[in-house]
Parts: structure tokens; sequence; C-alpha cells
């Protein structure tokens, strides 16, 4: 340590400061990162790690970006979860005496950027800020989630034993791409439910008083703030908002404070709160395959032409409402969008040339706009000008009502009278400000032009005087002006010209007046320069302070483009307008499955669904690959997309207005986990009989198959059957458990339905139609056979499926295959795990209580299998 020189010195007493960041520290051209952040961001940014002071024996490792290209380098520190602190030099080496002064300029981490360059538009960018709260029962969690790129300011707590279960769910939804944490205990009580983080997370320890809190938040939103939202009765809710701000005040961060629009609650009232597994099974914002927009239902229903409405759009497939109004008022606004092509096509014209308003918002606080940026969205709000007229004709209330834009003709005129049409890119070489907006900016100028003619006179009186007819005055950027002779002529030179500089064939000379006038020229220029940068300033701030109104139409206009997004899609794949009834009743004619009718080669067969109290849980079997699955979903996908005010693929969808919508997959492979995959199949199912209402929809995709058939079988039995007694929530339940059909007689308010299949020698034809009834066979080989498995393979699957068959039929035990299937448990024991099964009450058990239920009943079926297998 004591013979590292005084500029590492520097660099540690920095990076001691910010142990969990990566230091970025300015050498000249060059920002240079050493010791462990430099092996550490070589590697991340692929660039090489080198040593300095190679020769010494501890040599430091180094790596190194150039400042010019740094934007690359840094974004890709960001982007894998990195936070970085970039250290400058704030005085001039050549004027510094000894060291130079380096101070730290920026804190940039990935929750927290706002370069569009390092977004992506069509999703915001969310800061996480989680408190925990000792509660009654269970601790009490509280989140504020932060897009600092759109000014989005959101929070909500949550109490109680699964209080960290839908935090975790919220977390998902959000995606946020930093956490941070009160407290490291708030961390890890997280942890398990978060399963692999690749987020950054900061423990950043605060804490504030309650008073501090609401200081903090009342100066950021004003008094009124803390009653609006009765923030009193959500302690740990403020506490998270308050978290944030400290955040972004310790990080200086340049937006902090200004853009935030008001704060709000998360599932403001009227939405329905979709949780993270239905999303990711319904493939709402991403595909479960490959975690893709394009395939999922926001890819298809998303034809917005700003990134505003993409964003917007996200949330509105996340946050269907629950008010029947509110949901009437957006459809009655894409009815009206889609019957009138001429209306929406006007404002899809409007739309395309408008900018990103809500992150150009927070960049403009942040004083990172440029006057090309200015004119642009001057040119924005120029466009916008139409849209009351056009909007003000409409029909639909909620149309009519965007079209009270705020008024932006006063500042559209103020930007074009100060800045010129093509300002240049940098700011600080002047040609930024319009002729007539500054006299003095005019005076300036007049005299640099008046200088050309001086410089032309000049040049013309020296020739006269001199004789040299060649003589020429020049400029260039080490010398200024001169006045250049040729090598014949310079025995003319009069003897007050100074020789600056020798070329090949002609010497350079200046004289006094020359000089004098070069002063004046440069001394106008550089400070016309530093005015037009001033009034451009000045016009910067006068622009933000306008950010409240310009959030307002960026809000506007997301709607805007959300409603004419969702018209184009009814368009495009032939919707109808959904109708809502009050009665508990579903019926959907000829409805289809929006994601899978546009992708697949077959054509799409529609069909029908019915519900209503008599047919309220509806068991549809069919073989494998037959289309269950895609006719359940269809069914959550129409009430969803229903709800969020979208026009559904059906001929006609008479509905219900469901407080939730639940889908559940049974454990497949494909889900990575550290946790077994039934049981994370039966922890969903149980939070699912836990919330579930007789106004929610359940879809039950083959619940059971994680684990062995009998096992399966109760279980899937006994969920339905507490559904059906205790909940009476709507049901639509794949399974291949035959089985469970006999249910139908068993339990009022349950329908059969079956896959239709024709059967063609050894060939199966699925004809997607629903049928009522059951399926008696599961076709896996003739599955197996379209997959293309070889005949060898085939043929002994069919004969060890016809001596089973013969065996069941008999009853006697098998002998082609005993130790290849699965031999079914002894009834008796079965039963007794399923009448276990019926007796526990879930309600009142902890998931960690199920779990062990869970596995103790396991258990006792393996050991039935155990003592089978050594009796063999
Ligand atoms: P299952 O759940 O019965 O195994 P899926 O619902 O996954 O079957 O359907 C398998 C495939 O069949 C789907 O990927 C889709 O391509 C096709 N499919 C399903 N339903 C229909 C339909 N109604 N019309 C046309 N093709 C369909």
């Amino acid at each position: 340590m004591k013979d590292l020189t005084p500029m590492m010195k520097q660099y540690l007493s920095i990076k001691e400061q910010h142990p969990d960041k990566i230091v970025l520290f300015q050498v000249g051209d060059f920002f240079e990162i050493f010791f462990d952040d430099a092996v550490v961001a070589a590697k991340a940014m692929d660039i090489v790690l080198t040593t300095r002071d190679s020769n010494k024996d501890n040599p430091i490792p180094l790596a190194g970006v150039p400042i010019h290209a740094a934007d690359t380098y840094i974004n890709k520190l960001l982007s894998k979860g990195f936070k970085v602190v970039i250290c400058e030099q704030v005085e001039d080496p050549a004027t510094a005496k000894g060291l130079v002064k380096r101070e730290i300029t920026r804190i940039l981490t990935p929750g927290t950027v706002t370069d569009s360059e390092m977004l992506d538009e069509s999703r915001n960018n969310y800061l996480a800020a989680i408190t925990s709260l000792p509660g009654g029962e269970g601790a009490y969690f509280g989140l504020a989630a932060v897009d600092v790129s759109t000014g989005d300011f959101r929070i909500n707590e949550w109490s109680g034993e699964e209080a960290a279960a839908h935090l975790a769910e919220e977390l998902q939804r959000l995606q946020p791409s930093e956490y941070i944490y009160t407290s490291q205990e708030a961390a890890e009580l997280l942890r398990p439910h978060l399963g692999v983080a690749e987020a950054s997370s900061t423990v950043f320890e605060y804490k504030a008083a309650p008073e501090q809190v609401r200081t903090l938040i009342c100066r950021q939103w004003g008094e009124e703030i803390w009653e609006n939202l009765s923030l009193s009765r959500y302690p740990a809710a403020a506490a998270a908002a308050a978290l944030a701000l400290s955040y972004l005040e310790m990080l200086q961060h340049p937006a902090r404070g200004r853009h935030f629009r008001t704060l709000e609650f998360l599932a403001p009232g009227g939405r329905m709160t979709v949780d993270g597994i239905t999303a990711r099974n319904l493939e709402l914002t991403r595909t479960i395959r490959e975690g893709k927009r394009q395939g999922s239902l926001l890819g298809l229903l998303d034809h917005c032409l700003t990134a505003m409405g993409r964003r917007l759009l996200r949330l509105w497939v996340e946050q269907p409402l629950t008010g029947r109004q509110m949901i009437e008022e957006r459809l009655d606004a894409v009815e009206e969008l889609l019957q009138n092509p001429l209306l929406r096509k006007k404002l899809r014209d409007i739309l395309r040339q408008v900018l990103d308003i809500e992150r150009f918002c927070s960049r403009l606080c942040s004083g990172r706009i440029g006057a090309r940026e200015l004119v642009a969205l001057k040119g924005t709000l120029q466009k916008l000008e139409p849209l009351a007229g056009l909007l003000g004709e409409c029909r639909s209330s909620l149309l009519h009502s965007l079209r009270q834009l705020p008024d932006f003709s006063a500042l559209i005129e103020r930007i074009g009278s100060v800045l010129v049409d093509d300002p240049p890119l940098q700011l600080r070489e002047g040609g930024l400000i319009r002729e007539g907006c500054s006299e003095e900016v005019d005076r300036l100028r007049r005299i640099a032009r008046d200088a050309k003619g001086w410089l032309l006179e000049f040049e013309k009186g020296e020739r006269e005087r001199t004789g040299i007819k060649s003589l020429r005055v020049g400029y260039n950027r080490n010398f200024g002006y001169y006045i250049e002779v040729t090598r014949p002529n310079l025995g003319l030179v009069p003897p007050e010209y100074q020789r600056r500089q020798t070329l090949v064939n002609a010497e350079r000379f200046i004289t006094g007046p020359l000089k004098e006038m070069e002063e004046k020229i440069t001394g106008a220029r550089e400070q016309l320069c530093r005015l037009e940068y001033e009034i451009f300033e000045a016009l910067r701030e006068e622009v933000a302070a306008q950010a409240p109104l310009l959030q307002a139409a960026a809000g506007q206009l997301a709607r805007l483009d959300c409603l004419q997004s969702l018209a184009e899609a009814a368009e495009r794949y032939r919707y109808c307008r959904p109708r809502f009834t009050e009665e508990n009743r579903l019926r959907i004619k000829g409805g289809r499955h929006p994601v899978v009718e546009q992708n697949s080669a077959e054509r799409f067969v529609p069909n029908d669904l019915f519900m209503d109290e008599k047919a309220s849980i509806l068991i549809i079997t069919g073989p494998n690959m037959a289309g269950k699955s895609t006719y359940i979903r269809s069914a959550a996908l129409i009430c969803l997309m229903a709800q969020m005010g979208s026009f559904v693929p059906a001929k006609e969808a008479e509905l219900p207005i469901l407080d939730r919508i639940f889908a559940r997959v049974g454990a497949s492979d494909d889900l990575s986990s550290g946790l077994s995959t039934f049981m994370v199949e039966m922890r969903e199912t149980a939070s699912i009989l836990k919330e579930a209402t007789n106004r929610s929809l359940l879809i039950l995709d083959e619940i059971g198959r994680g684990t062995s058939t009998y096992d399966g079988m109760s279980i899937a039995r006994s969920v339905l059957e507490y559904i059906s007694r205790r909940i009476g929530a709507k049901t639509l339940f794949s399974t291949h458990y035959h089985e469970l059909t006999r249910l139908e007689e068993e339990l009022p308010g349950i329908k059969n339905y079956t896959m239709a299949v024709k059967e063609k020698g050894k060939e199966v034809i699925f004809l997607r139609r629903v049928v009522p009834g059951r399926s008696d066979k599961s076709y896996g080989i003739n599955v197996a056979r379209l997959a293309g498995l070889p005949l060898e393979v085939l043929l002994r699957a069919e004969a060890i499926l016809a001596e089973l068959e013969t065996a069941a039929a008999k009853g006697s035990q098998l002998s082609l295959v005993p130790l290849v299937m699965e031999a079914p448990p002894q009834d008796e024991r079965a039963m007794e795990v399923v009448e276990e099964l019926k007796a526990l009450d879930l309600n009142r058990i902890t998931p960690l209580e199920a779990l062990q239920q869970l596995y103790r009943l396991q258990q006792k079926l393996f050991q039935e299998e155990d003592n089978r297998g050594e009796i063999n």
C-alpha cells in the first residue's frame, strides 16, 4: 500500500466509498478500472485484462476503455446487473498543480438509468425498494416500484403469512432490474420466493422514523398526498417510498424529485390482480419457452405506435378491470375506432410521429436533452394540435375525454422563437439560437460577420500596399489568422510583418492590426457560444417546468394508443365485442385461442363453452395433443381480454365480470426450479384454493400429473370436490385421469366434455371439437406414432398395453412388465391416502405444513411400492 502512487491512493479513497460498485476512473482519454474490479469488469465487458506497473512485484490488474466509447461498455456492465461509479478529472491536467483533482460525477445503476439506448422502450424499467416491518402475524412487506425513466412511482404493502409470496409475485410481474432492501433480513426473507434473482440487489441500510418518512413523501408530492392515499394505514408502503427517494438522493440522481408523477398504489381499485403464475401459464406478456414478447397475448394485441402506449398496454393486460362501467367505456372506444377506419388512420398517422414524451421528460428534468430534441418535442406537440378536433367529434365518452390535452401552443411558440429549426448536436459551439431572439446574440454575430468583411478589405489593402498579388489571409486552429506570402514574393514583405510559420513554398506572418482583429473575433465568438448555451439552458428549464403537463399528455396519448391498438387487433383478427351479464353465467360461441389461431399451421376450429351454476366445473378429457389446454386457455384469455376492454376471439361472448382468473398447470419437467416440481404444483394449487371465490375462473390443466397416478388422481379429485363444495368457482379442468369423469354423477355442477377424435385404422384424427361426454382411451401410442417413435417401440408398446388391459380386466397380476411399469398401490392404501387428504383443511394449514403432509402421504405410497418391490 505504501508504495502506491498518489493517483492510486486517490483511486482507493473513492473505491472505499463504493465497495459494491465498479469504479471507472478517468486517466486522460481513458476510463481505467483497477484491482478486482478490473478482473470482473474485463470479463463482463469482454475486454482485455492487463496490468499496471507490470515490472513491479505486485502488478495491479487493469482494464481500460476509451472515454469516447465508454457508453457501450457501461451499458454492458449495467445490463449484467453491476453498478457503476464514474469518477472524472475535474480540472485541466495541463494547468493542475500536482495530482489532478477527480470527483464522482455520476453513479449509474441498472434500475436508475434514463438513457434511451440502455432501455427497452416497450417496458418499464423498475427499481424495487423493499421494506419489511415487524407485524402482527408474520412480517409486513412494503414495495415501491419506481421507473426513473418515465416518472412512474407506485407502492404497495402486504401483511400476514403470505406476504412474502405476494410480494414475490408482484416482483415477478414487474421484473425490476434492481432491488434495494432496508435490511439484510428483508433480503433473506424474500430470497426463497424470488428464485434465482438475476437483478442486482443492494442492502441500503436506511432507518427512518415514521415522521421522517412522512416528511420525505410530503416534500416530494405535497402535504395532501398523505391523507389522499391514507398513508398512515400503509406504513410499510410509505417506508418503501421513502427508501426509494433516499436511495436516489444518495446516488445524487439528477432526475430525482422533479418529474415523478404522483404516487400511486400498484393495483389501484377496480383492477384484477393476475398473479405471476397465471400470467406465465397464460403467456400474457411473454412465452413460457423462450420468454419472448412475440407469441404472447401482449405481442398479439400490441399494435401501438408509441412506446408510451406499448408500456401501458402491458399494464392493461396484466391488470384487467373489474368495474363494468370502465370496461364498457373502453369497449365503446374500441368499437368506435373499429367502425371508423378513417378516424383510426388519422389517429395512427399522428401517433406514429410522436416522441416518447414520458422518457423525454426524465431526461429533460435531468438536463440531458439537447437542442435537437427540444425541436423534436416542438414537432411532436405541433402534431398533437389536430387531435382535439378529431376526438372532439367522437361519440364514445372515453375518446371524447381524451381530446382535452393540455394547451401547448405557448410552449411550441417559445421553442420555435428561441431555437433555429435545425440546431447542431453540439450545444456549446453556437448556432442554436434563432436570429431576433436575443439582441446580444445578434450583436455578437454581427461582429463575426463584420470581421469577415474587414478581413477581405484587409487582404485587398495589403496586396495593394505590398504589391504582392498572391498575398492571402487565412486561418488555422493553431496559429489563428495569418498572412501567407509565397516564396518568390518574400522580398516584398514589409518589415512589420512577424514570421509565424514556414511552409515548403510559403511563409506565414501576422501583424498588429490582424492580431487585434483576431482577438476581437475570438472574444466575440466565445461570448456568443457561452451566451447561446445560457439561453438554451434557460429554455430547457422553462420546458422542464412544464413536465407535469407533458406527462399528463403522455398519459392521454398512451391511452389513445392502446385503444387504437385494440381496435386494430379486433379488425385484423375478426374479434367480437363481448357482452357482460350480471348473472353468474359464461357463454362463448365459436371461441378461439387468440395466439394459437394466428400461429398454428392447421385451420383453427372454434368451440363453444357454456358454464353456469349447474355446470360450473367442466372436466375435459381426451388424448394428448387433442387441444384440451388450448380450449381451456381460450376461455381464460377471452374473459381476460374482455375485462381489459378488448374485443375477443369469438363469434359471441356473454360473460360475467370475474374477480380473479387463475391458471395452473400440472408440473412438467421443463419447470426449472430448485423445488420439486410437484411441490411447486401443489403450492400453486393451494394458493388458488385460498383465494378463489364463486366469481373466479380457474383453469386447471392436468393438475396432479406431477406425481404417481393414484396420488395425482386423489389430489385432483379432492381439489375438485373442494372447489365444488366450498368455493363454487367456475373451473375448467383438463385431465388424462378418465376416472375423474365419474364425479359427474357424484357431485352437482360437474359436467364432462371430451375432445372429439376419429379413428382411422391405427391413426387418430383430432377433430379439435369439444363435445359432451368422456373419453375412455388416452391414445398415447397414437400420439407416439405421430411423434415418429421407431416402429419397434410402438409395437412393443401396443403389446404391453394389450397385456395391461387384459390384466386389468381379470384383476390379475402382470407378467410381462412388472418392473418397468409403475404398479398401482393397493386400493386400500390409496383410499387411506385419499381419506387423509379429504380430511385436510387446506384453509387452516400453512404451505409448509401442507408440504409436510404431502411428503408424509407420498412416503406412505412409496413405502407401499418398496414393499412390493421386495416381494418381487
Ligand atoms: P392437449 O392439451 O390436449 O395435449 P393442446 O391444447 O396442447 O393439446 O393442443 C395441441 C395442439 O393442437 C396445439 O398446439 C394446436 O396447434 C392444436 N390445436 C389445439 N386446439 C386447436 C383447435 N381448436 N383448432 C386447431 N388446432 C388446435
